[in-house]
């Protein structure tokens, strides 16, 4: 199996999930420019300024395909199970995996990582599950989970749980762990959903917009599994398995698809982590031995969740309307080079 692997046993899924319409882009005029068929098959179309007979030269369609594409009335629930589920049950077999909501600003990343109190987002229903599958393999507690949320903003790290004073990132035998960051201790899925909302008000806003989270910042769940097993020789031994799921900041302004285009943007203020993130991902598909982690802090903290024996789900997030056109073609650009081998 060739594509959609990472060597070492590893992979990348990538999926395009579609948002209605909104309001505003109705009554601003827009036109649906995205078109999903078969769950799988995303039909792009740019529309032709009336006025301008060049363009209307240029105007043609992009045809892309994913391991899944979700029209704009899938439900949380199919994004959840098409996406993560399985990726729950690896981390509760000890593995390690991670899942990025990847998009412009607007195009729903929070709306499908973190959802509502109507309709929970993957963060939750990750979590639910989890709880849920616990159950039914042990009944004497032996699944300790714990739960951590933090921002990268502007190359800062901060603890969502209990703001305060960046955190400064260590390596240890463990690998890189953000000291002092709030481990809670879940036991039920009820206490989850507030304790992140209330996380996600501690996220980094904009001086000029106190009531948006600011596009530049990047929300970060993860969820850690212990337990024990006994081996062969009936041995104890303890097992981790760690989650992690990431609301990345808005991919406007970060749209190179190739390490010529991210080097060249370096210099530009840019958003780092994102720009890393990138070289990360190009970097494994291309099966290099080198992966640049080093580079930002949101790829040290999540060195221990990409390539190698983790498995890697992207959730590209895409508007309908024509107005969004250019970043919509970017997003799909860069999940279409995330996929490939
Ligand atoms: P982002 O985090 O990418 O900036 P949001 O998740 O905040 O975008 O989504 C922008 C707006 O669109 C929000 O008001 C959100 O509730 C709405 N929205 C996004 N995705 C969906 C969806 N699948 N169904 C209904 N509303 C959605
Ligand atoms: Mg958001």
């Amino acid at each position: 199996e060739k594509n959609g692997t990472m060597g070492n046993d590893s992979r990348i899924l990538v999926f395009v999930r579609l948002r209605p319409m909104a309001k505003k882009e109705k009554e601003a005029g827009s036109r649906c420019c995205v078109k999903i068929v078969n769950k799988r098959d995303v039909y792009l179309t740019e529309f032709a300024n009336e006025n301008d007979y060049l363009r209307l030269k240029r105007l043609r369609g992009r045809h892309f395909t994913f391991d899944a594409s979700f029209p704009d009335s899938t439900s949380q629930h199919e994004v959840y199970t098409t996406t993560t589920a399985e990726l729950v049950e690896a981390v509760l077999q000890g593995r390690n995996g991670s899942v990025f909501c990847y998009g412009a600003t607007g195009a729903g990343k929070t709306y499908t990582m973190l959802g509502t109190v109507d309709n929970l987002g993957v963060m939750v229903l990750a979590i639910k599950d989890l709880f849920t599958k616990i159950r039914q393999r042990s009944c004497d507690g032996n699944h300790v989970v714990h739960l951590s949320y933090l921002e990268v903003y502007n190359e800062t790290v901060r603890d969502l749980l209990s703001p305060g004073r960046p955190l400064v990132l260590r390596e240890d035998k463990q690998g890189i762990v953000a000291a002092g960051l709030t481990q809670y201790r879940a036991y039920s899925t009820d206490e989850v959903m507030a304790l992140l909302q209330r996380g996600n008000q501690n996220r980094t806003t904009e001086p000029t917009r106190v009531n948006e989270t600011s596009s530049r910042s990047h929300a970060i769940l993860q969820v850690m599994i212990e337990y024990r097993v006994k081996d062969a020789s009936m041995n104890v031994i303890n097992r981790v398995g760690k989650l992690s799921l990431i609301d990345l900041a808005g991919s406007e302004r970060a749209l190179a698809t190739d390490q010529r285009t991210l080097r060249s943007l370096e210099g530009a203020n840019i958003n780092r982590s994102l720009l890393a993130l990138s070289s990360c991902i190009n970097a494994l598909v291309e099966g290099k031995k080198h992966i640049p982690y080093r580079n930002s802090k949101l790829t040290q903290l999540l060195k221990d969740s990409l390539g190698g024996a983790c498995n890697t789900v992207m959730i590209a997030n895409i508007s309908p309307s024509n107005l969004s056109f250019g970043e919509t073609q970017n997003t799909l650009h860069w999940a279409d080079r995330a996929k490939e081998i």
